[in-house]
């Protein structure tokens, strides 16, 4: 069973489902977030239960998605897509879990403090 956690407990949960693939976006949403690039799984939310929920807070971008997150210890938790759907952030799970990245998307506004050393497939923006 994979389960995962904020860091200050406030929010914890299980998953009923292995998580999928996980996705680095640099994108400039997830640089200013994350500091870095974000790492996050799609998921469907029918196969999370939640151990405890607490101290949640939302940011709703004027793009129509939606990050929720911590409001007491600053954990990322998740994105809403716009459109609908959800992702988890890929650090909040305990690892080992079995989650791998498998693609880099929206490397066209990647921080120039560093380089994509990897070979996975990248997209410069996305859906293209
Ligand atoms: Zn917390
Ligand atoms: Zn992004």
């Amino acid at each position: 069973m994979i389960t995962g956690s904020c860091l200050c407990g406030a929010n914890a949960f299980q998953l009923d489902a292995d998580p999928g693939p996980v996705t680095a976006c640099h994108c400039g949403q997830c640089r200013r977030y994350s500091g870095f690039h974000a790492a996050s799984i799609d998921y469907e939310p029918e196969n999370m239960r939640w151990l405890s929920q607490g101290h949640l807070r939302r940011f709703a971008h004027p793009s129509g998605s939606t990050r929720v997150f911590c409001g007491r210890c600053g954990t990322k938790l998740w994105f809403e897509y716009a459109g609908g759907g959800l992702s988890l952030e890929a650090g909040i799970m305990d690892a080992p879990n079995g989650a791998r990245m498998a693609e880099h998307i929206f490397t066209a506004f990647k921080g120039d403090f560093y380089d994509i050393a990897d070979c996975l497939p990248h997209q410069e923006q996305y859906g293209d």
